[in-house]
């Protein structure tokens, strides 16, 4: 027996996703879990179990890894229901509202932007999610992006400069001026908190040229690359970023034969946000196509106050199943392993000896509920670190 250690025992369903015997999620039946340090120590069959201090009866339920949302813009103030309501009325979503909320966020005190970051992220650990990458982007200017990332550092490691989200209103009339802030004093305050670059690249955002000059200076300062593409039309988004070895490119709902053959010859994830299409009712990404081309699928929530305002990993599961006809288990893979390779995390996104002691216990005996039963509050119990939160 160690000291400290914890045994989650009588687990009905164990998602471990360590890719057994063909199976993404490598299931096991009536299995336990043992922790230590914080990390998974032990996983077998329940009879095999070892002793430890303390246990956790699952009572046959299913244990999933924690969720990983890979993809989230949480630095941010005011709302904008509004916004959704006259869109749900009929208007069309083309992204100018971004600047409804740079307004507000950068007229909020540091303290109003942790209050929003914190509420959002205990809301997601409610939802199961234990890891969670979070976006800049509403400051725009050095100052307002540097203390986004700074805040943002206090919550996550995984962290992303996205000082190229729109052109702000002030730079409107030279877009080529801001992507020399951009790539100048906003990317040398901006760095230091920062783990990865992202850029917009659509149409009435940043186009190619720009994207590719704000990523090559990311790169160049040791930020890892990501990119918003192919969300609101066709564009070379997806293509650039596979080309400078991007981790993701997020959102791919408007794809050619040319990008889906370039994501599946290559390291990049296809991120698909499956609540930016619900809520600003948008046709949704072909999963089902990039799937059968062989390509790494990840889910996450686009967490934003415009275009995606939930935090909730198993709505996203639900939607990937019943709108993009992802099977639950392809679903509940890229929720978990799929935003763990986006993010490039061997540490999360499974539940095999040495990873994180990230995961979820839910209230029903299988996997298959998170979409099966959508809306029902499942997360009974989450660990994060091995601790019980
Ligand atoms: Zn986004």
């Amino acid at each position: 027996m160690t000291r400290g250690s914890l045994l989650v025992d009588h687990i009905g369903e164990l998602v471990t996703n360590d890719g057994r015997d063909g199976d993404p999620l490598g299931i096991r039946r009536d299995a336990a879990l043992l922790v230590e340090d914080g990390e998974v120590a032990w996983t077998g069959p329940a009879r095999h179990a070892p002793a430890a201090d303390r246990r956790i009866d699952a009572g046959g339920a299913a244990v999933l890894p924690g969720f990983v949302d890979s993809h989230a813009h949480l630095v941010f103030a005011g709302n904008r229901a509004a916004e959704f309501a006259a869109r749900m009325a009929g208007e069309r979503y083309t992204g100018g509202g971004i600047r409804t909320t740079v307004g507000a966020t950068r007229a909020a005190s540091d303290d109003d932007l942790r209050a929003t970051v914190g509420r959002l992220r205990a809301e997601m650990l409610r939802q199961g999610t234990t890891t969670v990458e979070i976006k800049s982007g509403y400051g725009l200017n050095v100052a307002d992006e540097a203390r986004s990332l700074r805040i943002a550092a206090e919550f996550t490691d995984d962290t992303t400069f996205l000082g190229a989200h729109v052109v702000p209103a002030e730079y409107a009339d030279r877009p080529d001026d801001y992507v020399g802030l951009v790539c100048g004093p906003m990317l040398a305050a901006a760095a230091p908190y920062a783990r990865w670059i992202d850029v917009f690249c659509e149409r009435g955002a940043f186009d190619a040229d720009h994207a590719r000059a704000i990523l090559a200076c990311g790169q160049a300062a040791g930020l890892g690359v990501r990119l918003h593409a192919n969300q609101l039309g066709p564009g070379p988004g997806v293509r650039l970023g596979v080309e400078l070895g991007a981790a993701s490119v997020d959102h791919c709902t408007h794809l050619a034969d040319a990008d889906v053959d370039a994501l599946a010859g290559s390291e990049t994830v296809a991120t698909l946000l499956p609540g930016a299409e619900f809520s600003t009712r948008s046709p949704y990404p072909d999963a089902r196509r990039l799937l059968d081309a062989g390509v790494t699928v990840a889910l996450a929530t686009d967490c934003n106050p415009g275009s995606s305002y939930t935090s909730s990993m198993p709505f996203c599961v639900a939607l990937a199943v019943r709108e993009m006809r992802m099977t639950p288990a392809e679903a509940v893979w890229a929720a978990t392993a799929g935003g763990a390779a986006a993010l490039r995390r061997t540490d999360v996104g499974r539940l095999t000896p040495g990873a994180r002691a990230d995961l979820i216990i839910l209230d029903a005996p299988s996997h298959l509920h998170l979409a099966y039963r959508p809306g029902v509050p499942l997360i009974r119990q989450v660990l994060h670190n091995g601790v019980p939160r």
